[in-house]
């Protein structure tokens, strides 16, 4: 491993270790909240939590509301249900891609007020309910999921704030695939002669946010995207576009955020994957990262439509897995330590990358790769979260 953090100092970052299980598989079961005063209430306890110290490590045997238990410690859970959800307001939208030949070609971050009502932790989602209409006509439109971008401080580290990086879904035919229509032709001013344009209902209802607009929030949720609990932990983060939110969530509160920088003794190596350098998102903030932290944090990215490998036996482009064959000797050595997680966001497809990457490796070294995987998961170093 190159990187050396052996001269930093040991703080204990009391963080819930991951677990398998699907983070937005537990959204299906919303819970309306009771009181105004039993959600502060709940607030309150959850704020302890997420303030990491004692009161997060006392064993509980009551079930507490908006509280679950993560590998024996408490992280904010489902604060705010569908039927009953908080009432924040956008604190700025900024689009952060430059236009590419893609019609899906803009992401924005947005920052959201939550009042220091919807804590959360590195790693986990919240919901938004954009007005509609829904794809079936339903007002309001049924929540759609964000991996949370910020560290839980949020962006300007007041606890009030959370960040999400958002795709614009557009689809318009004989651009990509269009099955879908939600605007009559000729009524898209940026596609007039199209047949068909479909503008995704949440994204749009985002991306086209301003300053002071309310924003329905539900959550937080979600236990797989978690970081370890050991301040020695390394981690490898691959990215496909917005599936860089969650690691902006751990990176902030690993290398920036007041209150956790330093902490941290272990390594972390980014790879993002992007279709255009246009596409490339934090770009600045990584770069900055890496000059500060350059014993601890390395990254690496892959834009497809810029780049080729010939590795790559399907186009000929250079993805995410391909970046990673670069440094493949020392990734094997990250991946085979037991203190070393893998964590993978954004596209469907990214678990074959990794097994791309490593399978031959794997078996080289006498193993079965199905068995190598289990291992990983069971000891719950193998974190995917895709959509
Ligand atoms: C855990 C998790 C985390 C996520 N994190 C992020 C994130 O950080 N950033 C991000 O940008 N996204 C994220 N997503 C995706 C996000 O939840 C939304 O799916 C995405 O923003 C699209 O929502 P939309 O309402 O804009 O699109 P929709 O309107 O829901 O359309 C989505 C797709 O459905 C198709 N469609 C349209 N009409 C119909 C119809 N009538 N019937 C069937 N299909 C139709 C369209 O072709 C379109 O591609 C995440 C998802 C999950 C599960």
């Amino acid at each position: 491993m190159a990187l050396d953090s052996a001269s930093l100092a040991f703080v204990p970052v009391a963080l819930p270790m991951a677990t398998s299980t699907p983070s937005h598989a537990s959204t299906s079961a919303p819970r309306r909240m009771g009181s105004t005063a039993s959600v502060a209430a709940t607030a309150l306890a959850v704020g302890a939590v997420v303030g990491r110290g004692s009161v997060a490590r006392r064993a509980t045997a009551v079930k507490k509301k908006g509280v679950r238990v993560v590998e024996g410690k408490e992280v904010p859970w489902n604060l705010f249900s569908p039927k009953a959800p908080y009432k924040g307001s956008c604190v700025s939208k900024e689009t952060i891609t430059t236009k590419t030949a893609l019609v899906n070609w803009e992401t924005c971050h947005v920052i959201m007020d939550h009042g220091g009502s919807v804590p959360y932790i590195e790693g986990q989602s919240i919901g938004v309910i954009a007005p509609g209409p829904d794809k079936k006509g339903e007002t309001p439109a049924k929540i759609r999921l964000y991996s949370i971008a910020s560290s839980s401080p949020g962006d300007d580290e007041s606890n009030k704030t959370v960040s999400l990086v958002v795709k614009r879904v557009v689809e318009v035919s004989g651009k990509g695939w269009c099955e879908y229509s939600n605007v009559p032709q000729g009524q898209d001013a940026e596609f007039p002669d199209a047949e068909k344009v479909y503008r995704g209902v949440c994204s749009s209802h985002i991306c086209d946010m301003n300053a002071g607009d309310d924003v329905m929030i539900t959550g937080p949720t979600g236990a797989e995207m978690l970081l370890p609990e050991d301040p020695e932990a390394n981690m490898i983060f691959m990215a496909t576009g917005t599936g860089i939110a969650p690691f902006r969530s751990h990176l902030r509160h690993l290398f920036h955020d007041k209150v956790s920088k330093g902490n941290f003794k272990g390594a972390a190596w980014l790879f993002l994957g992007v279709p255009y350098s246009e596409s490339l998102l934090y770009d600045e903030e990584w770069k900055e990262m890496q000059a500060e932290f350059p014993d601890q944090f390395r990254y690496d990215y892959a834009v497809s439509c810029e780049e080729k490998c010939e590795k790559n036996k399907i186009n000929g482009e250079m993805w995410v897995q391909h970046k990673m064959m670069q440094y493949s000797d020392e990734l094997w050595e990250l991946v085979k330590d037991p203190k070393t997680h893998v964590y993978m966001c954004g596209l469907k497809g990214m678990e074959s990358g990794f097994a791309e990457c490593f399978q031959e490796r794997v078996e080289a070294e006498g193993m079965v790769y199905a068995e190598f995987l289990k291992k990983m998961k069971k000891d719950k170093r193998y974190h995917v979260e895709v959509y």
